[in-house]
């Protein structure tokens, strides 16, 4: 296995020729987890990976996952000092909960029992899980409101995970930007987790070490989209290189503007973006009449996507408006999305026709150039 050589430095850790990114389209999730499951079931259905969803799909508002990553620090502040953060314990990170499927399904009780889970080491019943707030949402009835919202890890350019680490375990791929981290040099200390704002890496209590999203790179390398990106029904995604000036997602994060980091306050410089929701149901009056107003408050997604959602929301909006009347709108058309084969411009190779993935899954790291 190819390393980052031991003396290399952060800037060099950091240094890469180009960049993969991805979008998705909140306006378009319909929370239906295939992106996490197709995740689970290809890179952590391991021992010691079963709390671990390197992607997963949380409704907002909500407790998110890990529960209330949002408030456990990590990042930069503005002057771009890294800012203290905390560790998620097991159960924030999701746990590791079973179900009585077999009670339920083949013993005959099912008009009876029910569903019901339990925490895997201890036995108990659980107080928290992933999704256990599941459509939950806020607002007042009848205004309620909630929308999915799918993360990962953010491949960050000025990653503080790989900052954080003391052994050089993580470093960017020089090819794209790719965060990976290197079983063999971790040492379990978990420094890049209270690093990570996101709290995109999770402990293996098996192998006493981190793991976070590599973002299919053994996929990547030949020319497919991550697993998450390729299976999305509802085409929420878009992925590829950030300089391709031909591509869809280069169109929606550079021309048009209109697809925005999470939480850039937290000063990394994400590589997941996201468009966010611009037309939520209108509100009722007390009346009962329907207003013209939505029902997720600008002030929500400001939490979410910084000062800049305000105009992105006005322009989509409007955009939406001019398809409506029948003028072209380029946005409009992206944002829906015909041409499957555009959206992962480059890496739109059917999964079928690459090598198997029990032949690349495996943490193998392409060498880092220093020199
Ligand atoms: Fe590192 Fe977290 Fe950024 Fe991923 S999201 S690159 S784990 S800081
Ligand atoms: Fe949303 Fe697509 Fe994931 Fe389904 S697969 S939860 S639509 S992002």
């Amino acid at each position: 296995m190819a390393h980052a050589p031991q003396g290399a430095s952060k800037e060099e850790l950091k240094r890469h020729k180009r960049h993969i990114a991805n979008i998705i389209d909140l306006n378009k999730c319909m929370g239906c987890q295939t992106c996490s499951a197709a995740c689970k079931s290809l890179w952590t259905s391991r021992e010691g990976t079963e709390h671990m969803r390197w992607m997963n799909v949380s409704t907002y508002p909500g407790a998110g996952y890990p529960r209330n990553y949002e408030q456990m620090g990590g990042g930069f502040d503005a002057e771009g000092e890294p800012t203290p953060g905390a560790l998620p314990n097991y159960v924030d990170s999701g746990d590791a909960l079973e179900f009585n499927h077999a009670e339920v399904l083949y013993g005959g009780t099912g008009d009876k029992a029910h569903l019901k889970p339990s925490a895997a080491l201890t036995g108990e019943d659980p107080e928290w899980g992933y999704n256990w707030d599941e459509d939950e949402g806020a607002g007042k009835w009848p205004n309620g409101y909630y929308f999915y919202l799918p993360r990962k890890c953010y491949h960050c350019t000025d990653a503080p995970c790989l900052d954080a680490c003391t052994h050089n375990a993580i470093y960017k791929r020089d090819e794209d930007g790719i965060v990976v981290l290197d079983q063999d040099r971790c040492h379990g200390d978990r420094l890049c987790v209270e690093a990570c704002p996101y709290k995109a890496i999770y402990y293996n209590p098996v192998t006493e070490k981190g793991e976070k999203c590599i973002m299919c790179y053994p996929r990547v390398e030949q020319g497919i989209a991550p697993a998450c990106d390729r299976q999305c029904p509802g085409r929420t995604r878009l992925f590829g290189y950030s300089d391709d000036e031909d591509s869809d997602l280069y169109k929606m994060i550079n021309v048009h503007k209109v697809a925005l980091p999470l939480h850039p306050e937290f000063g990394t410089d994400p590589n997941v973006f996201y468009i966010p929701p611009f037309e939520s149901t209108k509100a009722f009056a007390e009346d009962g009449s329907i207003t013209d107003v939505g029902r997720i408050e600008m002030s929500v997604l400001e939490e979410l996507f910084g000062p800049d959602v305000e105009q992105v929301v006005r322009k989509l909006r409007d955009e939406r408006e001019k398809k409506k009347r029948g003028e072209p709108s380029e946005i409009m058309d992206l944002l829906i999305g015909r041409n499957y084969w555009d959206r992962f411009k480059g890496f739109d190779k059917d999964p079928a026709e690459g090598q198997a993935d029990e032949q690349v899954i495996s943490f193998r790291l392409t060498p880092k150039q220093t020199a």
